[in-house]
């Protein structure tokens, strides 16, 4: 969508996106000191809807809250803006961007009495890798940031320097994707993605205490998993687990599910096997509203 025809939501406004400007020097343009949420809309029989509305909106006030950013709205305030801001562009499939940053341009790190603007942005999106059959993956030879260094449970600007290293060198090298090792050595996750391993009929994925952020789509997937009567597992996993597991998919608001059919050029045995697959159809029924038990994380706007 060009910008001059998008709506966004600019502290408490609905405005053209081209009226919605910044300093250049503005501080969370300099130093990452943002923090935000990627959501998504599909179209559905009853219209368009958000998927896991208020998970997203509680994400969001706890990356503020974790660096001390006073929001100035309510969750439920933010809720009705986002539904706003869909309406206002006629959202069908989307990518619903809020965003929270320090909206000052004096030169310095600290943000003690610094003005936090909020905005929220939506454009039409479609599937991000584009590759329905599977991407290749490249295990970066940078490692994912430490929970002892940021907290990770906040979706901060400033955490996606790392992310954006690592795709850098996948892309690089020929390849789709990163998946980031933790400070362990164990597997964290992709740039922007959980990471789902397939053995034996049983879903893995790396736990809390390895240095992810703890996704929506994650969260989905187990849920989605269990309904189906598939165990999941949730542990540290590590690098040979990862080239020798029978399927490997990528979760995410963005990525959806993703297969992933290579890593460092070792092919995953089943490739896009029959569990993603499942997993692939039921998570976007549910999405899309087909599914009457799930229709609780939709919100039609
Ligand atoms: N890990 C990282 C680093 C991410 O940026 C994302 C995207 N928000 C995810 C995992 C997946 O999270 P979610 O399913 O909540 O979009």
């Amino acid at each position: 969508m060009e910008k001059q025809s998008m709506k966004v939501w600019l502290d408490g406004k609905i405005i053209d996106g081209s009226k919605a400007e910044v300093s250049i020097l503005t501080h969370s343009l300099q130093y990452g000191s943002g923090v935000f949420e990627g959501i998504r809309s599909y179209y559905t029989n009853d219209g368009t809807a958000i998927f896991r509305l208020a998970e997203h909106v509680k994400r969001f006030f706890n990356s503020a809250k974790l660096y001390s950013m006073n929001l100035g709205y309510t969750e439920n305030e933010i809720e009705e803006a986002i539904k706003k801001v869909a309406k206002a562009n006629s959202c069908k499939d989307c990518y619903i961007r809020p965003f929270a940053f320090y909206d000052d341009a004096n030169i310095g790190i600290s943000v003690l009495g610094k003005k936090v603007s909020v905005y929220i942005a939506a454009v039409p999106f479609g599937s991000y890798f584009g590759k329905p059959n599977g991407i290749r993956c490249k295990v970066s030879s940078w490692r994912r940031i430490s929970g002892e260094s940021l907290p990770l449970k906040a979706k901060a600007s400033g955490n996606y320097i790392n992310s954006i290293i690592a795709n850098n060198e996948a892309k690089a090298s020929g390849f789709d994707e990163a998946i980031l090792l933790s400070s362990k050595g164990t597997i964290a996750e992709g740039p922007g993605e959980n990471i789902f391993l397939v053995k034996d009929n049983q879903l893995i994925t790396p736990d809390d205490s390895s240095d992810i952020l703890l996704g929506i789509t994650r969260d989905t997937i187990m849920q989605l998993a269990e309904d189906t009567g598939i165990e999941v597992k949730e542990k540290e996993c590590r690098k040979d687990e990862l080239y020798t597991a029978d399927e490997l998919f990528f979760c995410g608001t963005a990525a959806e599910v993703t297969p992933i059919i290579n890593v460092d050029g070792i092919k995953i045995s089943k490739g896009l096997g029959p569990i993603t697959k499942l997993i692939s159809k039921k998570y976007f029924s549910v999405v899309h509203g087909e599914m009457q038990e799930f229709k609780h994380w939709l919100t039609y706007i």
